[in-house]
This record gives structure tokens, C-alpha cells and sequence, in this order.
């Protein structure tokens, strides 16, 4: 692409619809599109990514906004969320304190960003507009229909993204069969009409479970099994699950209800859940099983479940902390039974392993989807789910996004349609006449402090790493003449013990004190050149000794110092 921008590029061409992946393909999270046409650019869905193990303090990865600001060349019409998974809408409080634009959000996923926006201190009134499956909204230049389909969550939605006759379906996240009475499963007849209007330009499509065969089942197919591990608690059941999945908290408030059993919810997130549940009256008489923490006691240990988060065996989770005896007031022993209604995420094999590790040995069974697969069902389409919509759509082309290389290119076999490669940061121009990869962008990321939660740049979070992997040591002190005193601090740093330290003070000295006379005799003695150089020098030596290479801080003060401003 040339330096025009990509909103202006659309104002020039309107004969194509621009489409600009910023994330969510080749891998987990961040799922994040932007579609522009004739100028206007919407940006569909506003994900975040959890970040690696290895990127410390840090909760969460996001775009760089000014980096796609620059690309945009100006900032988005409106936002147009599908659902309130974290990987659709993690980044939005981030991006609109940038982009204070529209957004068009479900019921469920405007709570969970009011309430993030709310966590931010960030009392912005930002334009939030409710939509529900059925409405049509009229953008400039761009028509967007919201198509309900089933998923882990309430009010999911497809988009169908009408830029004049270029008609775009993105998916979102969705499967076929819901959980009924309380989620209607993706109506394919209505589908098909809503095709039929016009010519589909393409099908942007969740990649997720191309690799599965068949339909994915309907949340009530966990119903029997779990119902039968529920029954048969001889102690108190612990049942972690995610915490956004509100058809799994309300299975189990109906599988209580029959069994005569109690339900006590332990944990932020499935509370806020049934919170929001209860506010957008969603929850009917099995909601009258829940009990409080007083309650909670009162109910004999067999009759008592507790739902809690840490099904990914997460650190501050309500299961490790129960487990980990951190709760006063509720304890987990031998008789006890946990069960993990989830899938395990590729990446916390290892704490959950930890997890149920205790459990073992406390006496406490475990019981897993793994053992057990009844117990858990995927949000996500299957290979017939995705056949179907792709059939009934019977757009030109076929687009897979969300998910690894291996889940596109699955999704991609799927289509006997042209496939559309797509990746992050490529900007693809479409129409009937065909499709033209306009640009491929190295996208920059941003990171999320894990208690601030504010966003920070690719280098600091490379010092914190650092300082982190590799020590960090402080040099502070003055010159004055002959009189040089320099404090040392070491932070981080595996000395054998406190003499081995200060054996290394007392060599690091020798060599700043060497390095003191060679400067002064070059004539370029001031704070700049002697901090520098004291830097490289106390580097150097500390990774001839540690081999990795610490970050090192000097803020040494000479006296006797000439050059202006710099000695004091
Ligand atoms: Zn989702």
C-alpha cells in the first residue's frame, strides 16, 4: 500500500469492500476486524489475547491503537461487537478511550464493558447503542443486520455487513444448536432468506472446531451427565466452569433444583454472571437454589454445590484458594468431589495439573471432560455447523478467521467456494471481480498491567522482562576531585552470598575508578559520558559473571563537572 491511508483508499475505490485483519488469525484471542468502505471505517469486534507465562506482571495483549490509527489514517465510524467473550470485547475500554465512537452491543456485552469501563475509572459517556438479533442498523455507508446464533454466552450475534452491494457475513463465534428453551438454535431457513436478498460477497467464519466432525451438540446434551456426577456426591461438589458461560451456571441451578441441592457461588465472575442474568430477567424459579454464604452453612455438605472459578487452574481462582485452605469459611476434604465442566485452553496443563494434584491429596475425586466428555460442550461450530451457514450463504468467496493457521486452513477445506487466506494485518479489497491483498502490516502490540491494567508499550514491557529475567543493579553516588563515593544496588541478581557481593562491589569499584582517570585524561568528564560508559563497564562485568546481561541504572553526580546544567 502506498502512504494513503486506508480509510481514504475506500473514499477512492467504492467499488470494493476493505478488509483489515488486526487479529485472531494464526492464533488464540484478539479477534479484531476492521471493515472500511468509502471512506468509512467500522471495526468489528474489539478483542484481547492472554498474555504468554513468560511476560511478567502483564494480564493481557492488545492492539497498538495508534499504530492502527495510522494505518485507518483517521479513527472508526462505530464499533460493531458480536458478544462479551473477552476476545471480542478485552480491548474495547482501551480502544475507545482513543476512539470514543458508537457501539452497537448485545445486552449481555454492554454490561461486561460498562462494568470493565467502570473497573478503569473511566466515566466517559460513551455512545452505547443496545441491539438485539432482528435489528437493522443504518451506518454511513454501511447496513449491518444482527443475526442471532447460539453460543457460550447470551445475545451472539452474526453480522451481515452490507457496504452497497458488497455484502460481507462475519460469523462472530456461534454453533447451530442452542441451548432451548432459553437460546433458539441459528434459525438456516431465515438464514437462507436473508441471503437470498442479494449476492454474498463473502463469509468470514469462525475456524475454531473446523477439525470436529459433525454438529456440535446443543448445552443440553451435559444435562444427563451432569445431573449423574451431581447425584452422586457423597461430600460438598465444587463445579468450575467459565465463568461467562451462563447456559452451563444455569444447567446446574436446574440440575440442583431437581436433585433437591443448594447452590453456593463463589467467585466475581459467575456472580456478576447471574448478576446480569438476574437483571436482564433471564433466570426463573431455579434461581431460588442459590443460597448465600450463611445459607451455604446451613446446608448439609452432600446437598451443597459450589460453583467457583478456576477451571484453568487459574492462581487467584475461588477452587485453588478453597483447596489451598485460603477460605475460612468454606473448606474442601476427603469425600468432596470437584468436577471441571470446561475444556482445557492449550497452556494451563500444568496448574491444572497442580490443581488436581491437591485434590488427590486431600482425598477429594476429580472429575474432567476428559474422563467424562458429557460434562462439557463447545461454544464453537463444527465441520456440518460450518457447512451449513457456508451452504446457506453461498457466498463468493470464503474468509476463515478465528483461530490457528491449522483451524483456517481446516475451515478453508471445508468451502467449495475460492478460500480467502487472510492473517493479521493484511488489508484485502474485495469484490465480485475478485480479491487483491493491498497490504501486509507488522502489527505492534500493547500490554496490560496486570493491576493498573493500564496499556504499555512493547519496550517497557521488554524492561520489565528484563529486569525480571535478568537482574537489575543501581549505581548512585558523586565525584568530587579525588573523593569518589558510589553506592551499589543489586536487585534480582544470584550472588552466591553477601561477601561474593560485595567481592563484586570491591572489583566493580576498582574498574569505575580506572574508568574515573581515563575519562578525566580524554578530557570528555562530564555526568553523560561517565554514566554511560559506567553502565556498559558494570554491564559487562556483571554478565562476564552471570552470563545474562542485567539492566543497570547510574545516576552518578560529578562536581566538578563544566558542561551546563548537567552538574547538579
Ligand atoms: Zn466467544
Amino acid at each position: 500500500m502506498t502512504a494513503k491511508s486506508l480509510i481514504e483508499i475506500s473514499r477512492k475505490d467504492p467499488n470494493r469492500m476493505y478488509m483489515f485483519v488486526v487479529g485472531g488469525c494464526g492464533e488464540f484471542g484478539m479477534n479484531l476486524t476492521i471493515y472500511a468502505h468509502k471512506g468509512y471505517a467500522y471495526v468489528v469486534d474489539a478483542g484481547l489475547s492472554f498474555a504468554e507465562t513468560y511476560e511478567i506482571g502483564i494480564d493481557a495483549r492488545i492492539p497498538d491503537i495508534a499504530q492502527i490509527e495510522a494505518i485507518l489514517g483517521g479513527k472508526p465510524t462505530a464499533f460493531l461487537i458480536t458478544h462479551g467473550h473477552e476476545d471480542h470485547i478485552g480491548a474495547l475500554p482501551y480502544l475507545l478511550e482513543h476512539w470514543p465512537a458508537p457501539v452497537y452491543i448485545g445486552p449481555w456485552a454492554m454490561e461486561l464493558v460498562k462494568e470493565k469501563l467502570n473497573q478503569l475509572k473511566n466515566r466517559e459517556p460513551y455512545a452505547f447503542h443496545e441491539v438485539r438479533a432482528g435489528d437493522i442498523i443504518n451506518l454511513p455507508e454501511m447496513r449491518v443486520h444482527w443475526f442471532h446464533v447460539p453460543h457460550s454466552i447470551p445475545f451472539c450475534c452474526s453480522l451481515m455487513l452490507e457496504g452497497g452491494e458488497h455484502r460481507v457475513f462475519h460469523t462472530g463465534d456461534f454453533k447451530m444448536n442452542g441451548f432451548l428453551p432459553y437460546e433458539k438454535s441459528l434459525d438456516i431457513e431465515a438464514l437462507k432468506t436473508l441471503a437470498g436478498k442479494a449476492p454474498v460477497l463473502a463469509v468470514v467464519s469462525d475456524s475454531t472446531n473446523a477439525h470436529s466432525p459433525g454438529h456440535c451438540p446443543s448445552e443440553l446434551i451435559t444435562r444427563p451427565a451432569l445431573t449423574e456426577v451431581v447425584a452422586r456426591a457423597q461430600g460438598v461438589t465444587f463445579l468450575t466452569t467459565f465463568s461467562s458461560n451462563l447456559w452451563r451456571l444455569q444447567n446446574i441451578l436446574l440440575i440442583a433444583c431437581e436433585l433437591g441441592k443448594k447452590v453456593f457461588v463463589f467467585g466475581t465472575g459467575m456472580r456478576r454472571s447471574l448478576e446480569i442474568a438476574q437483571r436482564l430477567k433471564m433466570l426463573g424459579a431455579e434461581a431460588a437454589c442459590l443460597v448465600d454464604e450463611d445459607g451455604s452453612k446451613r446446608v448439609e455438605r452432600k446437598d451443597l454445590i459450589v460453583l467457583c472459578s478456576g477451571c484453568q487452574g487459574e492462581h487467584k481462582s475461588g477452587l485453588k484458594r478453597i483447596l489451598f485452605d485460603e477460605i475460612q469459611f468454606m473448606e474442601a476434604r476427603e469425600g468432596d468431589q470437584v468436577i471441571f465442566s470446561s475444556r482445557v485452553i492449550p497452556g494451563n496443563e500444568k496448574p491444572l495439573a497442580k490443581l488436581m494434584s491437591m485434590c488427590a491429596f486431600k482425598g477429594i475425586s476429580t472429575i474432567s471432560a476428559r474422563e467424562f466428555p458429557g460434562i462439557h460442550v463447545s461454544g464453537h461450530a463444527y465441520s456440518e455447523d460450518l457447512k451449513s451457514v457456508m451452504e446457506a450463504l453461498q457466498a463468493r468467496y470464503t474468509i476463515p478467521v478465528h483461530g490457528t493457521f491449522q483451524q483456517l486452513n481446516t475451515n478453508g477445506e471445508l468451502s467449495n467456494k475460492p478460500t480467502v487466506d487472510v492473517m493479521n494485518g493484511q488489508i484485502t479489497a474485495l469484490n465480485a471481480d475478485g480479491v487483491e491483498v493491498i497490504a501486509q502490516h507488522e502489527l505492534h502490540l500493547q500490554f496490560v498491567d496486570s493491576f493498573s491494567r493500564r496499556p504499555m508499550s512493547y519496550d517497557t514491557m521488554r524492561e520489565r522482562h528484563k529486569i525480571g529475567d535478568s537482574g537489575l543493579a543501581i549505581l548512585s553516588g558523586f565525584i568530587e576531585s579525588e573523593q569518589i563515593e558510589i553506592d551499589m544496588d543489586f536487585v534480582g541478581m544470584p550472588f552466591d552470598n553477601d561477601t561474593d557481593m560485595e567481592r563484586m562491589k570491591a572489583k566493580l569499584m576498582a574498574e569505575l575508578k580506572g574508568l574515573v582517570r581515563n575519562i578525566r585524561n580524554s578530557n570528555d568528564f562530564n555526568y553523560e559520558s561517565f554514566n554511560d560508559r559506567a553502565r556498559l563497564t558494570v554491564r559487562r562485568t556483571l554478565s562476564d559473571r552471570f552470563i545474562k546481561k542485567p539492566v543497570v541504572i547510574s545516576r552518578v553526580t560529578l562536581f566538578e563537572d563544566t558542561h551546563d546544567g548537567l552538574a547538579d
